[in-house]
């Protein structure tokens, strides 16, 4: 099965955002879980969020990935940032329970020049005061593209959060198609990369893919989106990607510049693509 989806907007609810992506032939999506710049979250509608598991189930959705506020800094120097930070996630993750068994997915953060030990030693502490054993949840760390101090610019900088995490049985990643190309890792050379991933992290660590094209060269530390086929990395290579034996069972989620209509043609595009 190709589980494909794209970013949907959450601002009409749970259920909406199922009906949404079946409309444009999605079987997976992320959402944001609150307004990007953090703010307070709408409170739960546990009927919606309901109907939402209900549709997912009978449509055999992948799981959907809740993606956390881009604007929080777990690695911040600041001690009030970093608090935010986890009383958000930690906020995210009860709310999560009533979407059992799906993903959230968040940005590592940036150290801002306290260097890496320390941003990383942050991340962790957060991570081991807000992840429970009975969380029906799991969380992951999104490959980046090491714009300015971010961490998670590499595998082994992933690899070094999940050792230090107690309950790491709790955690994947999440790998950014887009990101890592401008981590400067060579998607042209699949399997390499996926050889990399599996030393380093795992593979049965990788939970989900966003499936993006990139605006920049390789290793351009930027992070700009291009549309599937639009940019540096290409048609061939995102094509191979899908069909990896590795990650071709994986939700796959599009977070390309593009309106609802654009996105529709990019899934339609996609699965014509993908080989069962
Ligand atoms: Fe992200
Ligand atoms: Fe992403
Ligand atoms: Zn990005």
């Amino acid at each position: 099965m190709f589980y494909i989806g794209c970013h949907l907007s959450s601002s009409n609810g749970f259920e909406a955002m199922g009906k949404t992506a079946l409309d444009i032939g999605a079987n997976t999506f992320q959402f944001f879980t609150r307004n990007p710049r953090g703010s307070k979250a709408k409170p739960i509608d546990p009927k919606d969020a309901a109907a939402l598991q209900t549709l997912l189930k009978t449509h055999h959705f992948a799981p959907i990935i809740a993606h956390a506020p881009y604007t929080l800094n777990p690695a911040s120097a600041d001690p009030k940032t970093r608090e935010f930070a986890r009383l958000t996630m930690q906020d995210d993750l009860q709310r999560m329970e009533y979407l059992p068994g799906n993903l959230y997915n968040f940005h590592p953060g940036s150290h801002v020049g306290q260097g890496i030990e320390t941003g990383l030693q942050f991340i962790v502490t957060l991570l081991n005061d807000i992840l429970t054993p009975h969380q029906a949840t799991t969380v992951l760390l999104e490959t980046m593209a090491g714009k300015g101090s971010e961490i998670g610019r590499s595998f082994d900088e992933l690899k070094r959060i999940l050792d230090a995490v107690k309950q790491n049985e709790k955690m994947g990643v999440c790998l950014d198609t887009c990101h890592i190309h401008d981590a400067g890792y060579d998607l042209s050379r699949l399997d390499d990369v996926l050889n990399e991933f599996d030393k380093q992290i795992g593979l049965s660590r990788l939970k989900a893919i966003h499936l993006n094209d990139s605006l920049n060269p390789l290793g351009a530390h930027k992070d700009r989106h291009a549309v599937i086929g639009g940019g540096a990395i290409g048609m061939q290579t995102l094509t191979k990607i899908i069909n990896h034996p590795a990650l071709k069972h994986l939700p796959f989620c599009l977070e390309t510049p593009n309106d609802l209509n654009g996105y529709a043609r990019e899934i339609k595009l996609l699965r014509g693509l993908y080989r069962d």
